[in-house]
């Protein structure tokens, strides 16, 4: 049966549907998200498709510090995925809870509530750090386990 793990590796690598939720970012780093999702970026070449239910997801993006409001949801939608799953942390709040750290009503950075595989750094995290983030985490997922990711490309200048 080692070949047909194989080919279910390959097809998930190939075609990873992912969601997008935003746990209490201050929207830049969601414009980001959508920027790649964009044809100018096009990270459908990567076979990636945005969907609207967790239960059709593999991979869970997130953006922004996870609020105190919002952390249940978030474990919600993250234990209605199917397994394998995994999550990515877009830009610094997500990755640690950035400038909001400290703050009354956060809770931290997402893997403060849940698992993460993938920390993308930025303030925003631009498109292409979020297409390298995802695109090395599916290249892990060659390997038995995924490791935590971080790209290498962490600019956070202007967009072009
Ligand atoms: S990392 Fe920066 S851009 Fe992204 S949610 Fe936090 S403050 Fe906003």
């Amino acid at each position: 049966m080692k070949w047909l793990q194989k080919l279910i590796t390959w097809a998930r690598i190939k075609s990873p549907w992912i969601i997008h939720f935003n746990t209490g970012a201050c929207n830049a780093c969601d414009i980001e998200i959508v920027a790649a999702l964009t044809p100018r970026y096009d990270i459908e070449r990567f076979g990636i498709l945005l969907k609207g239910t967790p239960r059709h997801a593999d991979v869970l993006v997130c953006s922004g510090p996870v609020t105190r409001q919002i952390q249940d949801r978030l474990v919600r939608i993250y234990e209605q995925m199917p397994e394998p799953k995994f999550v990515v942390a877009v830009g610094t709040c997500a990755c640690s809870g950035g400038v909001f750290k400290g703050c009354y009503n956060v809770k931290g950075g997402i893997d403060a509530v849940i698992p993460v595989s993938a920390y993308i750094p930025g303030c925003p995290a631009r498109p292409e750090a979020i297409i390298d983030g995802v695109v090395k985490l599916l290249t892990s997922l060659q390997g038995a386990k995924p490791a935590a990711v971080v790209p290498e490309t962490t600019a956070t200048a202007e967009s072009p």
